[in-house]
């Protein structure tokens, strides 16, 4: 199983631990930078991609 990158909250140091071995801080699993946007439009892209479907049969 892959390991998920964590972030420190607190020195926003990436580590694959759960804990920050600085600040033994919980780290959390950063969003990727695109994750707002993708949500943004994602309604959008469902649809269009429903549409795709249906023109083609598929759905
Ligand atoms: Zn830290």
């Amino acid at each position: 199983m892959a390991e998920h990158i964590h972030q420190c909250p607190a020195c926003k140091k990436y580590t694959l631990k759960t804990a920050c071995a600085e600040c033994k801080r919980a780290t959390l699993i950063p969003r990727p930078i695109s994750f707002s946007i993708e949500d943004k439009y994602g309604q959008y892209r469902r649809e269009s991609k429903k549409k795709e479907w249906k023109e083609k049969g598929l759905y």
